[in-house]
């Protein structure tokens, strides 16, 4: 556990919302961390829809998820918030001096003064094999990922999936079969439910070539249990797309299954959801806890429409609730971007 970071405000989620809530705390002169799950930023619009079009953002005609987050992220430039990425909120407590303690699942912890809660549709996480038995394994011998520091000699490495990255991990691992390497897999076997994949065609071809050369194969099924020896993976039991059970020697398996959004730790957080949205008021978009805020797709209200535009007007009015809450001394006054000096030399 790493010591924990005090602040002022603290974002849950560095979606579209997430990010100008940041921004609009940043106007009214208050700091921000913003943690994220994802390894990067942009929440949906990065990860569902990153090159299709947008059309209703005020005043950009047209523009990619890809590019609203770029957008988002060069505005967000004169109050840069310390981005922890990678790292799932898993717990969040009031403390005796009416602070938060929030900490991440990975080990770092914050106390903070307001949270705002802008965690969409949920954490994005990745996908697991539905394999009764190798939760046990996650982290040693099951990954979602390759690590770069895994030593694969002699091991039998299994990936599963069917996109971009399944098949480029299955030929990196390929190709190391083929070199005189001290990292060298003793078999890589592609697995899928069927031989179809939604990768690029290159990696199709590619992956294709080096089943021919014998330096992998792809085998299409579907998992349907683990193979355990003392205590240790070794393999994974499935049917194949003919019908036949076949145990695949496994050591290191890899799936490569994409990301859901799942609601997790919110839920034991002690907040009233309604139907696994926070309800909140619409003047400062605070929950019933105060302090608390919840901003973009994870609130309800009455009218509430899951649209980017109306995640931006809650995180306006939230960090007006916020300033208020934290300055309570300090009179609200409206000040215009355009002519406010205070503004400027923020
Ligand atoms: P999200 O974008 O969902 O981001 C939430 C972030 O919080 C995620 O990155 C998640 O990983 C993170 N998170 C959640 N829980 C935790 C936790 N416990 N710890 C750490 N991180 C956490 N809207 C429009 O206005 N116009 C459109 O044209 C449009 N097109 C769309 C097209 C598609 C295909 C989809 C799926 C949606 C579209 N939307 C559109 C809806 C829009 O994307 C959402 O309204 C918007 O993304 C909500 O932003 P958000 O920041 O609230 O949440």
């Amino acid at each position: 556990m790493n010591a924990p970071i005090e602040t002022d405000a603290l974002v849950i989620g560095a979606g579209p919302v997430g990010l100008f809530q940041a921004f609009q705390l940043g106007l009214q002169g208050i700091s921000c961390h913003v943690v994220d799950a994802l390894p990067h930023t942009g929440g949906q619009c990065s990860e569902l829809y990153a090159d299709k079009p947008i059309y209703d953002i005020p005043g950009i005609p047209l523009c990619t998820g890809r590019e609203l987050i770029e957008r988002l992220t060069a505005q967000l430039q004169p109050f840069p918030p310390t981005y922890h990425l990678g790292q799932q909120i898993s717990t969040l407590s009031r403390l005796p001096d009416s602070r938060f303690a929030v900490g991440t699942a990975e080990g770092q912890s914050f106390i903070t003064r307001c949270v705002f809660i802008a965690a969409g549709v949920g954490a994005f996480v990745p996908r697991r094999l539905a394999v009764e038995g190798l939760l046990p394994f996650e982290g040693q011998q099951v990954f979602h990922a390759l690590p770069a520091d895994l030593a694969l000699q002699g091991q039998n490495v299994l990936v599963a999936g069917d996109n971009d990255t399944a098949l480029s991990t299955a030929i990196q691992a390929a190709k190391y079969t083929q070199q005189e390497t001290p990292n060298r897999p003793a078999s890589v076997t592609l697995m899928h439910r069927r031989d179809q994949f939604q990768a690029s065609p290159e990696l199709v071809d590619t992956m294709r070539q080096l089943c021919a050369q014998g330096a992998m194969r792809f085998v299409a099924a579907q998992p349907t249990g683990c193979v355990i020896d003392k205590q240790r993976l070794t393999g994974l039991e499935v049917l194949t797309a003919n019908g036949e059970t076949q145990i695949l020697p496994a050591d290191v398996i890899v799936a490569c299954l994409g990301l859901s959004p799942r609601l997790g730790p919110l839920a034991d957080w002690g907040l009233a959801l309604e139907r696994k949205q926070l309800p909140v008021q619409t003047d400062t978009f605070s929950t019933h806890e105060s302090g608390i805020f919840a901003v973009g797709d994870i609130n309800t209200y009455p009218g509430k429409k899951k649209l980017i535009l109306c995640g931006f007007h809650e995180a306006t009015l939230a960090a007006f609730g916020a300033a208020a809450l934290l300055h309570p001394a300090q009179k609200m006054l409206l000040q215009y971007t355009t002519t406010s000096s205070l503004l400027h030399q923020r």
